[in-house]
Formats: structure tokens, sequence, C-alpha cells
């Protein structure tokens, strides 16, 4: 028998890698989670990015109840047909002749890599492996993703990382070319850095970034695993710079909350992973991809995608609005509903107290890094909820600032 918990039971039980808040949500329905006492927080911050459709959508729980009733786990002895039809949708939706299932971005992007690596291995005989990436990215935890990644402090202690990577600073052209040499295979890239801030690439550093590795034969990159599935307004946010990778990772909202990831290629460099050549036990299982498959069929839906737009001018006013009474923020930006919120000098670092003090108002918000706070709600937040949480957010930040 267990006994019942609280967050308390965190510190005795679990490994101290993660602090989470003390509200412990026990249910949650459309953009609302309570927990055990019942208190209702209204909830921007979509599981990071994760709970595309919000909390316990029908579609998604019929999707899921449907399948655990008929098949969960086949192996990749076998293929299945939920596995199949989303990949059939991707590659109808996007660039892609090719997918890959996995189950977390970290898997995705660690795919991305190794099949960069692969291609220029069969190309070049090894003489091209060298990944390019940005300074302030990130990539996902797992040793070679957290090295492509460019925030030094998530890797320390766990050298020695795995080697030729290099990192140039984000948003410059120049930093890029100048670190291209005949080593090089590829460049990876997130089309707006998520964790290390919210930070939108320019559209002419995405070009730029396109038109380098055309020249010198590398493979672009991107990391999609927090922008894509209509996150910015269209499924994936390279639709919305008009620039074509090579390679692209997706995750967090693809399964709507059930882990499943994917990376997307073209039938060229997909070629490279022949039979044997990489795998993983549980991608592609039948009952993340019929969740999948759900969350697909919702995200595509024109009228999604009408309400992110909508919903990102609500947001985009609402802090316009906190922003002309309170003065907090330098810069709002992001795209769609990935929205970061950059605090003026006299706030820097203090990210986390305004998220806490949000949390005591009734309104989840996050943070990325300790000068951003960031909203990712659910795709389909209606403007009462929004309306709300606005309300709420600005209480919180008059007292806080007050305080
Ligand atoms: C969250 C994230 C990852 C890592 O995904 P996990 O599912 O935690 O492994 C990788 N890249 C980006 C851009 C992310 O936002």
């Amino acid at each position: 028998m267990t006994q019942s918990v609280d967050r308390s039971h965190f510190d005795q039980y679990m490994t101290p890698n993660y602090a989470p808040m003390s509200f412990v949500p026990v249910r949650g329905e459309g953009s609302r989670v309570w927990d055990r006492r019942d208190t209702m927080m209204i909830d921007l911050t979509g599981g990071i990015a994760v709970n595309v459709l919000g909390h316990a959508h029908p579609a998604l729980q019929q999707a899921v109840t449907e399948q655990a009733s008929k098949l969960w786990h086949v192996s990749n002895i076998f293929t299945n047909e939920p596995a199949l039809e989303v990949a059939q949708m991707l590659v109808a939706n996007t660039f892609a002749d090719k997918v890959f299932f996995a189950n977390s971005g970290a898997e995705a992007n660690e795919a991305a890599l190794k099949l960069a690596r692969r291609y220029a291995w069969q190309k070049t005989g090894g003489k091209r492996f060298k990944i390019l990436s940005t300074l302030n990215s990130f990539h996902g935890r797992t040793l070679f993703t957290v090295s492509a990644g460019g925030q030094p402090k998530y890797r320390e202690g766990f050298e020695p990382a795995p080697e030729g990577i290099a990192h140039v600073p984000y948003n410059d052209l120049q930093a890029m070319k100048d670190a291209i040499d005949d080593t090089c295979c590829a460049i990876i890239v997130e089309p707006i850095q998520g964790e290390g801030g919210v930070i939108p690439a320019h559209k002419a550093y995405l070009e730029g970034l396109r038109a380098l590795c055309n020249e010198h034969d590398l493979l672009l990159i991107f990391d999609e695993v927090q922008t894509g599935v209509g996150r910015t307004g269209s499924l994936y946010a390279y639709q919305h710079y008009g620039v074509v990778p090579d390679i692209l990772s997706t995750a967090k909202s693809l399964g709507g909350g059930f882990p499943i990831s994917a990376m997307l290629t073209t039938e060229n460099v997909g070629a490279a992973l022949q039979v044997g050549t990489h795998g993983t036990t549980y991608g592609g299982n039948p009952l993340a991809c019929a969740v999948a498959k759900a969350v697909l069929t919702e995200v595509l839906k024109p009228e999604l995608m009408n309400n992110v737009q909508a919903r990102h001018e609500q947001l985009v006013d609402g802090l316009a609005k906190i922003n002309q009474e309170l003065a907090l923020f330098e810069e709002v930006r992001g795209a769609g509903l990935l929205i970061g919120a950059g605090l003026v000098p006299q706030w820097q670092g203090k990210a986390g107290q305004l998220m806490a003090a949000a949390q005591e108002a009734g309104v989840l918000i996050l943070v990325a890094g300790p000068n951003t706070l960031r909203f990712a709600p659910a795709l389909n937040i209606t403007e009462a909820e929004l309306s709300e949480a606005l309300e709420k957010l600005t209480t919180a930040l008059r007292q806080a600032t007050n305080s």
C-alpha cells in the first residue's frame, strides 16, 4: 500500500535534479489544472510546449483508450498501422520523405546528429564529422545532445564529452561562415531558441545558413522540438520562415502529453540509415502513434491555427498593457504561442521570483533562463481562459513589483 503523498515527498524520494513548484496538479481540463485541495490554476505552461491541446482533450482521450484496448506495443520486428499513418501525415505536410520515430526530443536530435555523421561518413569515408551549433542553444540531455547544445553548464562534470562539435554565436551568419572547414558535416539550429530565452532567428540568418550548407555540402538540421506542431502558427516553424532543412526533429507537442518524437528527413539523406544502423525499442509504438495521429489531425485544422494567431495577439497586447503600468519588460518576442518577455535590467535574474508570484495568484507560467518569462500555453486556449490568466498575472506582477 502507498501512503498519501505531497510535495515534501519529492525531496525524500527523488533525485534532486529538479526543483518542482509547490503546486501538485492532480487533474486538468483544457487550460485549467487543479490540485488535491481543488485549488485551480490557469496553465500557460502547456507542460513546457507539450500539452498542445490542453489537458484531457476528448479526441486524445478517445485515441488513447481505443488504442489501449487494441494493441500497445509490438517492437520494431513489426511495423504497425498507427506509425505508418503518422509517418504518412508528416510526409504529406512537410518537406520530408522519411520518418524515424523515437520517444523524446533528445533522442530525435541524437538520431539527427548520428544520421548527419553517418551520411557524411558514407560520402567522405570519415573526413567530415564536425557538427556546428550555436551558443545558448538547447538540444537535450543525452551526452551527444548536451554537447551539441550551447550551454556549457549542462555538461559540466559529465566530460569527457563527444568530440567534433563547435559552437558560434546565434544569429551571426559571419561567425558560422568563419567556423566552416573541410571537416564539417552539419549545422544544427533552433529556428527559435526556446530554453535559451525565446530568441527568434532572423529570416536572413536561416536563409544564409541554407545557402552556406548548399555551398559547402553540409546538412542543415532544424531542432523543432519546441517550435513544432503548430506552436508558431504553422505546422513547423521552417514553413513560417520559408527555409527548408535536410533534417528536422520534432517532439514535445507531437504527442500532446504522450511521449513520442520523430526525426524527419529526405529520401537521399535518410538512405544512410540502412538496416541495423540505428534503433530504439519504443520508437513508433502503436499507442504513442495513435495519440500523435489524433494530435496532428487536430493541429492541421485551420481553426486551431487561427486561434494561435488570435491568442498570440491577445497575449502580446496583454503583456504590453502590463508593461505600460509596470515597465517590467525590455522586449516581448517569439511567434504564435511561444512568447518570451525579456525583463528590464533591474529585474534580470528574477524571472523565477516572478514565476512563483504568478503561481500565488493562480496562473502557471514558465521562465527561459533567469531573465525571461516564457509563455507556451495550449494552442486551443480560449479567449476567456487567456483573459482570466492575464488578469491574474497582472495582479501577481503588481504585487511582486510593489513589495
Ligand atoms: C525540450 C527540448 C529538447 C529536449 O527534449 P526532451 O524531450 O526533453 O529530450 C531538445 N531541443 C529543444 C529545442 C527543446 O526545447
